[in-house]
């Protein structure tokens, strides 16, 4: 059996249809956080993401930077049509606790980081940023003024 048939052995294509309206190809082999893990016997053997080696299977390498994001949200399903690649910020926009909510700001920006579990506007973060330093530096220039004024009397 060659790598692509043992592969696909690992495949039930008759999953639960989804909400995208075609079944789920669920991984039958081992899983790692709900993923389905493929080994690759040659070179040194080693795990791939069953879901990423369907992908590469039917579209090609997965362009540099992005992440696959199950559009099924069904983590074992290896179906590409459930596939979608897309940024790793937007994969994460499309989960929970974000899903369906606003992906701007309040000025309008794309938020386009995330950390601590909220999402950020890095232009806004900047703004913010600057604006602080500034505030910070007039308040600092003043006491200095006010001090260098006192020692003159
Ligand atoms: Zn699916
Ligand atoms: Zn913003």
């Amino acid at each position: 059996m060659d790598e692509l048939e043992r592969f696909w052995s690992k495949v039930d294509k008759d999953g639960p249809v989804s909400s995208l309206g075609t079944p789920c190809w669920n991984w039958l082999g081992n899983c790692s956080g709900g993923y389905g893990l493929f080994y690759i016997i040659g070179g040194n053997g080693r795990y791939l993401m069953a879901h990423r080696v369907s992908y590469e299977i039917e579209y090609g390498t997965i362009p540099k930077g992005l992440e696959l994001d199950h559009l099924c949200h069904n983590k074992s399903c290896v179906n590409p049509g459930h596939l979608e690649a897309v940024t790793h910020i937007i994969n994460m926009q499309r989960r929970l606790p974000f899903r369906g909510q606003n992906i701007y700001c309040k000025h309008g920006h794309v938020f386009d980081s995330i950390y601590h579990g909220v999402r950020h506007c890095s232009i806004c973060d900047r703004r913010r940023a600057d604006a602080w330093q500034k505030a910070n530096k007039q308040k600092a220039d003043a006491t200095k003024k006010r001090w260098r004024e006192r020692q003159r009397v």
